[in-house]
């Protein structure tokens, strides 16, 4: 029988599994902060937890974060983390440095269902949920690869999959990740969850009270584009999208950010920058253009860089704040869109 990963359960599941192994509450404490603030994942370093304890736990359970298979650093800095997981798929995680700042985008499904037509890690197709440990497991690892004193900044849910198919497992990752005193101690401000645009999803993320930044893939001004780049937009339209947006509850300084990959001849027209203005109408957005990334196969290219600049200064001038993020890891098939890691067992579904 596998021994369950202690890591990805919540503080309080630890001191409920303390008890039941017939130790105080006070031991699962210990082994959160060893494990979630110290990154200690050896329980025989766990030197202030009790002998028997820790053998118990050895008994029925592992602390399990994985190891990179491959490491691909890029030219800019940024650097792909590729993970086996446990059955063989692979998952990777992305850092992107920018001085200070350093951004961790991670995964949280080993493929995607929702088949965005720009995206390379859609083509793939669903292979199956993260566990909330393996979401976690991505930060813990990520940080032990950075040099003494730092870790990754700001977390992005932004990999592979699409975080609010994954609920439950997303959510108890954020909680482990943000939790003060017990979990990894990261601030909400500094996570970001996208969304392709699950409305329900959206509504019971803003009711959870995690504090949260959303993003939202939007990619397109008109239903009829959207839902040819985007299927998603079948089941929840521009409208229905942008009423779940206005009630996702916001923090006095928070925005919600906008992703919009530039494809040209689809969604790069100044009318579309318009159209763009008029939807975030009463919302407090920051827009991230995105020019796309090109990859082998795809339909689409990336405009001019004087389309991207004209679509830019329409949103500016309506006074929405909107950078251009020339995507990290292009050389190394880490930007956006572009992650796609063949199974170590199985093989890809399509593409
Ligand atoms: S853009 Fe996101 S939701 Fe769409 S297919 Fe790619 S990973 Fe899935």
């Amino acid at each position: 029988m596998s021994r369950a990963n202690l890591v990805g359960l919540l503080p309080s599941e630890l001191e409920d599994l303390a008890v039941e192994l017939g130790a105080s509450r006070y031991r699962g404490r210990q082994l959160a902060t060893w494990m979630y603030r110290k990154s200690v994942f050896d329980l025989e370093a766990m030197t202030d937890l009790p002998r028997d304890f820790r053998q118990a736990l050895a008994e029925s359970a592992v602390v399990e974060v994985p190891e990179p298979e491959r490491e691909m650093p890029s030219a800019d800095g940024s650097r792909k983390l590729v993970f086996v997981l446990n059955g063989g798929s692979r998952i990777s995680s992305v850092l992107m440095p920018d001085d200070e700042r350093i951004t961790l985008c991670v995964s949280t499904q080993v493929g995607c269902g929702f088949a965005c037509g720009f995206c390379l890690t859609g083509v793939m197709g669903l292979e199956r949920n993260l566990t909330a440990g393996e979401i976690v497991g991505q930060i813990l690892a990520a940080n032990r690869l950075l040099e003494e004193g730092r870790r990754a900044t700001h977390i992005v849910f932004m990999g592979m999959g699409e975080p609010l198919a994954n609920y439950a497992a997303l959510v108890k990752a954020v909680r482990i990740l943000t939790d003060p005193k017990l979990g990894v101690g990261y601030s909400p401000r500094r996570i970001t969850v996208s969304t392709v645009g699950l409305v329900p999803g959206i509504d019971k993320l803003g009711r959870e009270d995690l504090k949260v930044n959303l993003a939202i893939s939007l990619h397109a001004t008109t239903d009829e584009v959207r839902t040819r780049l985007m299927p998603v937009n079948r089941s929840f339209d521009l409208a229905a999208l942008m009423a779940a947006v206005k009630r996702y509850p916001l923090a006095s300084r928070q925005r919600v950010f906008f992703e919009y990959v530039m494809l040209e001849d689809v969604n790069d027209t100044v009318e579309d920058a318009q159209r763009l203005v008029r939807l975030l109408r009463g919302v407090k957005a920051k827009v991230n253009l995105i020019p796309f990334n090109d990859w082998e196969g795809a339909r689409f290219r990336r405009p001019p860089l004087a389309r991207i600049l004209a679509f830019q200064s329409v949103l500016l001038g309506a006074g929405i704040t909107t950078t251009v993020r020339w995507s990290k890891g292009e050389d190394i098939g880490a930007a956006c869109g572009q992650l796609r890691e063949p199974s170590a067992v199985a093989t890809v579904r399509a593409g």
